[in-house]
């Protein structure tokens, strides 16, 4: 089968690479792609937002797989378009990825459905929101309705700084997405990441892990796309896991449906782990980047095999997914200046040096010349993956590959896994 990628990060090579060990593969294309996705695909320059070019693309390349990696084509409603087309597609509808697209969208489910999460007010109007401050006090949580990258959602510590939030969100500093804003309890707990595939109808888990959103080590500095991650979070115990299953991914799976509006693809669920129970706080409807690294490394089953029943409702008909037992970890090196402005440009080097040592080394911002020089293009620019059987063995292996690639205009953090490894030595 001919399968068409979409996305030209870190987690969209990792998908090429997992997607490129399966029989059922005949050839991989993927729009836009990176250097390192161009070891398993043809590239395809494919405007994403062209939704014709994109149907017209799987037409004359008899796709019978299309995946889609990030998030903005599927709030795009691309799915839509090649679902329509009549084309199997991973990744939800317009409608069903409001479950990322619109946070107050999903906190009225959880209501609806009684699933445990953050009490909350959603509003347009900053009279609302300022009261709705009052109420809940500091600490408290400000988020833009919509998209914002990751950077829509202000945590408070104290009420100056919650109203200087609200303030700036009706000023227009997230433009639309931050038109209507979520007012929500603080909850306190540590955080882990679940994933589930789902048809619509049919749940299977997928996996967990926990990443690294600060710059620094020791979680200091500004917010990030992720410095790293980890997989399984062994914070989620089998326990934890099975609640978070049936008190929250259950009936979110099962609302949508009832509603009308099925959710097709992976559901990625950011859970705090409080006193009173796993809580959700918000949904994506895609992988994590650079979760999806890290769950691909433990992942033993076909992907293709599993993607596709997925896009063609038939997941009870399959296996579920089968993971190794060992610990992956990523971690991430990123370009000088970020998350502020990356330089670009910076020389990279011995990538083989460092899978030689066992690594697997996934592109996100490169960028090849025609002389086969690879430097950095993004931010985010390397995903060094590794695994072993504790996490300080998978992290021991991820750093020794690190330390093999040359990347002087780049760095990372050096503590990768420190929770989990703390619990370990304990
Ligand atoms: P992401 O980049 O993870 O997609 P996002 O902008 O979609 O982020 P959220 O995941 O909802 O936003 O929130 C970002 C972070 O803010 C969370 O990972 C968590 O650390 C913190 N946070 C969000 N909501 C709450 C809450 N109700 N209580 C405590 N912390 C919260």
């Amino acid at each position: 089968m001919n399968i068409l990628l979409l996305g030209s990060g870190g987690r969209e090579h990792a998908l090429s690479w997992k997607l490129a060990q399966s029989p059922l593969l005949d050839k991989l294309y993927a729009a836009p792609g990176n250097p390192g996705i161009a070891q398993h695909a043809e590239l395809v320059a494919l405007d994403l937002t062209d939704h014709a070019a994109v149907v017209t693309f799987c037409e004359s390349n008899r796709i019978g797989l299309v995946v889609v990696g990030p998030e903005a084509p599927l709030v795009d409603g691309l799915t839509d378009s090649l679902r329509a087309a009549g084309f199997s597609v991973f990744g939800p509808s317009r409608a069903a990825a409001q479950l990322e697209g619109s946070k107050g969208f999903t906190k009225d489910l959880c209501a609806r459905a009684n699933i445990p999460t953050a009490g909350y007010v959603r509003t347009k109007s900053l009279e609302e929101a300022r009261a709705a401050l009052k109420d809940f006090g500091a600490p408290v949580v400000i988020k833009a309705d919509g998209l914002a990258a990751g950077k829509g959602v202000v945590v408070a510590m104290t009420m100056a700084e919650a109203e200087a939030a609200v303030d700036d969100m009706f000023d227009g500093a997230f433009g639309s997405a931050g038109a209507e804003v979520v007012i929500e309890e603080f909850m306190t707990g540590e955080e882990a990441s679940f994933f589930a595939l789902t048809d619509g109808a049919t749940i299977v888990p997928f996996g967990s892990a926990q990443d690294h959103k600060r710059v620094g080590d020791g979680d200091a500095g500004p917010n990030t796309g992720g410095m790293g991650a980890y997989s399984p979070a062994r914070v989620l115990t089998p326990e934890l896991e099975a609640q978070a299953l049936s008190q929250i991914i259950a009936p979110t799976v099962k609302t949508m449906a009832d509603e009308g509006i099925p959710y097709s693809g992976v559901l990625y669920a950011g859970l705090m782990l409080t006193e009173q129970g796993p809580k959700l706080i918000e949904y994506n409807a895609r992988f994590g980047d650079p979760e999806c690294q890290v769950l691909m490394m433990r992942l033993e089953s076909d992907l293709v095999e599993l993607l596709l029943a997925c896009a063609d409702n038939k997941l009870s008909s399959i296996q579920p997914p089968r993971f190794s037992s060992e610990v992956a970890m990523t971690v991430v090196m990123a370009a000088e200046g970020y998350p502020g402005t990356p330089k670009k440009g910076g020389r990279i080097d011995h990538i083989p040096a460092a899978e030689a040592k066992g690594a697997k080394v996934f592109h996100a911002g490169t960028a090849l010349s025609a002389d086969g020089l690879l430097s950095a293009s993004g931010g985010r620019v390397l995903n060094v993956t590794a695994r072993g059987e504790s996490v300080k063995a998978a992290r021991d292996a991820a750093y020794v590959a690190v330390d093999a690639i040359s990347f002087p205009e780049g760095f990372c953090r050096r503590d990768i896994g420190w929770r989990e490894i703390e619990r370990e030595e304990a």
